[in-house]
């Protein structure tokens, strides 16, 4: 059992390691002061996780680090009308960062039982303005598109043509390329009114954007 000054301790270490490593927008700050990460993390790693490192969730797959989650969030300079697309729930937890910034997130995984257990914690929090799928993101939701924001938390060699042609003009999304063995680059796309332009912001790892559903349940 934590007491509340142990837990006050915990949250204050955690959102100064966030600015140490330059989160510095208050608004993405506030969404990840007011959403607890611990209830992302289950089993053996559930202590570690106020801690500024990835961690392992069900399925093989990984909750990113806070870090770069509030890096990756800070990037796509969501602003309170846009609908925003995620692609690689996972955990649900940026996913329900998003929720705080933005009028309405989509969110696909194409693991069932990921995008099940994020649902009965986005109900819990009672964030109603998140809607999880399970899909193959890579071909974006074309039943919701267009997008004002796309956020991509799984690697792929190039950004996907689906979410380009999904990504309203004046639009933005940021996603990791490259090879998913490698260190990859986390890239900002910007939609023109005619073309797209692109921004390298940092190298980041993460699991690999992977073609088709998930069978293994
Ligand atoms: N954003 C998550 C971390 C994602 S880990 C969080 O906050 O916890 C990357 C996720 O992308 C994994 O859950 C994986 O299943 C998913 N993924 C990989 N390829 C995918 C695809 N083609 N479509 C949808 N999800 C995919």
């Amino acid at each position: 059992m934590i007491d509340d000054s142990e837990d006050a301790t915990r949250k204050m270490q955690f959102l100064f390691a966030l600015r140490s490593r330059g989160v510095t927008d208050q608004r993405v700050l506030s969404a990840m002061e007011k959403i607890d990460r611990g209830l992302f993390v289950r089993g053996l790693f559930a202590e570690r996780a106020y801690e500024d490192m990835p961690l392992p969730i069900a399925c093989g797959q990984t909750i990113s680090q806070p870090s770069v989650v509030g890096l990756m969030t800070q990037a796509l300079e969501v602003t309170p009308r846009d609908k925003v697309l995620e692609v690689g729930t996972g955990s649900g937890y940026q996913a329900a960062i998003l929720s705080q910034l933005a009028r309405r997130v989509y969110t696909v995984d194409r693991h069932r039982r990921l995008v099940r257990e994020a649902r009965d914690i986005f109900d819990a929090l009672d964030l109603v303005n998140i809607t999880a799928f399970t899909a193959d993101g890579s071909f974006g939701l074309p039943d919701q598109a267009p997008f004002d924001r796309i956020l991509v938390t799984a690697a792929a060699e190039d950004p996907p043509g689906p979410l380009l042609a999904q990504l309203k003009i004046g639009g933005i999304m940021v996603l990791p390329v490259g090879q998913s063995d490698a260190v990859q680059s986390l890239i900002r796309v910007r939609r023109l009114e005619q073309g797209f332009d692109y921004d390298e912001l940092r190298p980041v790892r993460f699991v690999p954007l992977v073609e088709g559903l998930a069978r293994d349940e």
